[in-house]
């Protein structure tokens, strides 16, 4: 069994979909999941999933940097929502705050509704507001459908999001010598209940940080993965691309 990216933006990669997939499968990913970040990058994901039925899958979502245009894309994202693989990506993010806290918290909130009524899992983006995005959480029955994306946390919330049963996904961040905090943390998280993901074309893994990211790479994060775990790197790729099956596995 190979790799699974679990969250690659596609559309904001310069080379062509083919490209990029082509050289994922040359490194073992079997597929990736192409989340949207607004409306029309979720119809941009949605053709990619047409496009490559056996590589992509796609999520329907409004960005927390984007989230003064909930009210306006709601309707679409909501009729987009119901075709695709998950929700998201939506979330809180008081690093950049780029929209009013109390604006990204309504559009976080109701994709996580909307998520629970379509019976989806949703992809959550979660910066500097592991609180508030506790709390929305909390109130929504939350488990493996609730996919952390991008998982920066320490010990301490690491352990709480745990307890609530739901899946993280670890990006090149946790290659990062600097990100000591969430490497410590890493143990606290079942190696069965965690994804990897690229977040293409951000955050590159060491050692080639410089670089544009690309689905492939998504082999260096699950090889830290295995080294701070102390699983072979073999494993690493059959629990997580499990996992990644059973969250965003598509019913017949
Ligand atoms: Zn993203």
């Amino acid at each position: 069994m190979g790799w699974v990216d679990t969250h690659c933006h596609l559309f904001l990669h310069p080379d062509p979909a083919e490209e990029l997939l082509a050289r994922a499968e040359a490194a073992g990913v079997d597929w990736v999941l192409c989340p949207g970040i607004d409306a029309a990058t979720a119809v941009e994901a949605r053709d990619l999933a047409a496009a490559f039925p056996d590589r992509v899958r796609w999520s329907a979502g409004l960005h927390p940097h984007e989230a003064t245009r909930w009210s306006g894309e709601v309707e679409t994202i909501a009729a987009l929502a119901a075709d695709a693989d998950a929700v998201g990506e939506c979330g809180l993010d008081h690093y950049r705050e780029l929209a009013p806290r109390e604006v990204q918290r309504i559009a976080f909130a109701e994709q996580v509704a909307l998520a629970a009524e379509l019976g989806k899992p949703v992809v959550v983006h979660c910066r500097d507001a592991f609180a508030e995005v506790y709390e929305v959480l909390a109130d929504a029955e939350p488990g493996p459908w609730v996919v952390l994306h991008s998982w920066t946390g320490g010990r301490r919330w690491t352990r709480r999001f745990a307890e609530l049963g739901v899946t993280f996904s670890f990006s090149g961040i946790v290659t990062y010598p600097t990100a000591g905090s969430l490497r410590e943390a890493v143990d606290l998280v079942d190696p069965a209940s965690a994804l990897v993901e690229t977040d293409t074309p951000y955050l590159t893994p060491e050692p080639r940080r410089r670089d544009r990211n690309e689905p492939r790479n998504v082999v260096a994060v699950g090889e830290v993965l295995a080294d701070l775990w102390g699983l072979d790197v073999a494993e690493v790729a059959r629990l997580t691309s499990a996992r990644a099956e059973a969250v965003f596995g598509r019913r017949p």
